[in-house]
């Protein structure tokens, strides 16, 4: 076990991931970075431009440490944003406009952020904000700021970005990563999958997913192109495939379900350009690995593992390498160890199902406003005093070869479609309702059912409430209202003996128009 843990390498002085971008832009001024639809801006340009904005910044009173909120939609001016607080020596917190209002506004006083940048696409669409000071970077005019770099003091241990996850407890938790843990995941992928200048990564994942930060700065730490996605198309597989073959993109990310969804088109002639398909966030099948290595020959299938408490990922798999029953979630990464360990922090033999621990360089400070949470998470490392362990609640167990098998969740924190999702924060949402005395919510053929105790709960008002706190993807697609909840032998919840859900048929009515009878004759069919 201390042989596969023996990853120590080099990768140098920690330092933050947009020096390395800074150094790139003095050395090749001219070349592409940022292409979003039509635009497109130098090495040069976006240099300045995101310096510009980080004395801005700086003048509104951000300062190192500071946390910044960001509410945009992909664009140019969301991706300047986040360099430029770094820039300015602060961190950045995403505040998604796809989420409610009453998220955005839980995350924002959760974070405590000291200003809220955003643009004209999503400035309408903002929750009531206080006195919370907010810099629309349409409207903002800073022609007349410096274009060099600020003269800011960055210790690596500082926070780089802040990202919300589902907590169990009802409320979102900020994880707040440091720049030495991002410069060590990003410097491992360097090593390990070497982007050159001539690639092209696309940006895709939404800002407020962890994978969106190494799409952000890694391809611009080493002079290669990134290609932002508009709005919504991540979730458009033809648009993507449409993208892919125009800006001829080399390197890209997809949870397994998207992957999923992209194969199923016919023809992946316009991804000839594919070099590096890097999966992360859920378990990737088998049949899926399969299919993606047979359909897109031409690039390499990544399967990487890790949570947001770690920075983004800390085992990796090369995929097709050898034939194997199932797909391994890999090996640690550079600088990280991870232990498989019992309920008594005991390491587990070979084979053996226990607990996934990770430790070394990747880890999170913690979250953020949260010391008890950060403790019950954080361990003491057994192992190596004065070091910590991250508890990911993963169950896990070796090979004999020295890669992990992932085997599932010991909680109730799900993945549906790659989205993390604590199942007791829907539930929290539940109970606060009238009439429901108890709620428990579930995931059954990738679908969410929310059970809630008490028949006199008027499901459909619970749908709107539910609506107004979480994401679309958190919502139950049934609410089940019962009596009361079965119970095993030994009085807990049993969870397999709740009922399905009855799909109200609406009550026959015979198609009237021409068009009706079509329709009704095309659904029969
Ligand atoms: P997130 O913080 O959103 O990245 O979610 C982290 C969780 O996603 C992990 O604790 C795992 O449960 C799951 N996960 C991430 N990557 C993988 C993978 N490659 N295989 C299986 N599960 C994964």
């Amino acid at each position: 076990l201390a042989d596969w843990n023996a990853t120590e390498v080099d990768y140098g002085q920690p330092e933050p991931v947009h020096r390395r971008f800074e150094r790139q832009a003095a050395a090749h001024p001219e070349r592409e970075a940022l292409v979003f639809g039509d635009r497109c801006l130098s090495y040069a340009e976006f240099d300045q431009a995101a310096n510009r904005l980080a004395h801005a910044l700086i003048g509104q009173g951000v300062a190192r440490n500071s946390l910044v909120g960001v509410a945009a939609e992909r664009s140019v001016e969301m991706v300047l944003a986040l360099y430029a607080i770094q820039k300015a020596g602060a961190a950045y917190v995403p505040i998604d406009p796809e989420h409610p209002e009453a998220r955005q506004q839980q995350v924002l006083m959760d974070a405590g952020v000291d200003v809220l940048l955003t643009h004209d696409a999503v400035v309408n669409r903002l929750p009531a904000l206080g006195d919370l000071p907010v810099i629309n970077l349409d409207q903002l005019d800073v022609s007349d700021q410096l274009a060099s770099a600020p003269d800011i003091e960055l210790h690596p241990e500082q926070r780089a970005y802040v990202i919300y996850t589902s907590g169990s407890t009802g409320k979102p938790k900020g994880v707040a990563n440091t720049h030495a843990a991002l410069f060590n995941r990003l410097q491992w992928m360097q090593a390990a999958y070497e982007l050159g200048e001539g690639d092209v990564v696309l940006q895709k994942t939404p800002y407020s997913f962890d994978v969106s930060v190494w799409e952000f700065f890694w391809p611009l730490m080493v002079g290669a192109r990134l290609v932002v996605a508009p709005p919504g198309d991540h979730k458009d597989p033809a648009k993507l495939t449409a993208l892919i073959e125009q800006e001829r993109v080399t390197t890209l990310h997809f949870v397994p379900s998207m992957l999923s969804a992209f194969l199923t088109q016919d023809d992946l002639t316009g991804c000839a350009s594919l070099r590096r398909i890097v999966c992360s966030g859920e378990a990737l099948p088998k049949d899926l690995q399969d299919e993606a290595l047979r359909r897109l020959p031409q690039a390499k299938l990544y399967n990487l593992y890790g949570p947001t408490e770690a920075a983004i990922d800390v085992t990796h798999w090369t995929c097709g390498q050898e034939e194997r029953t199932t797909v391994p979630i890999g090996r640690p990464i550079g600088n990280l160890q991870i232990q498989i360990l019992d309920s008594r922090l005991n390491p587990q033999p070979v084979g053996v199902p226990g607990e996934l621990y990770i430790g070394g360089a990747g880890l999170a400070q913690g979250y953020h406003g949260r010391p008890d949470l950060t403790a019950e998470r954080f361990i003491p490392n057994p192992f190596k005093p004065g070091e910590r362990l991250y508890r990911s609640g993963d169950l896990a167990r070796w090979c004999a070869d020295g890669t992990i098998e992932y085997l599932g969740r010991l909680d109730h924190q799900i993945k549906l479609r790659g989205l993390r999702i604590e199942l007791g924060e829907i539930e929290a949402v539940l109970r606060e309702a009238a009439q429901v005395t108890d709620a428990v919510v579930i995931a059954r053929n990738e679908q969410l059912i929310g059970y809630v105790q008490g028949s006199q709960a008027d499901t459909e008002a619970l749908k709107v409430a539910l609506k107004q706190h979480l994401p679309d993807y958190m919502v139950p697609t049934h609410i089940v209202a019962l009596d009361a909840f079965p119970l095993s032998a030994n009085g807990k919840l049993d969870r397999k003996a709740l009922p399905d859900p009855e799909l109200g048929t609406a009550d026959y009515e015979a198609p009237q128009t021409d068009t009706e009878r079509t329709l009704a004759a095309l659904w029969q069919e």
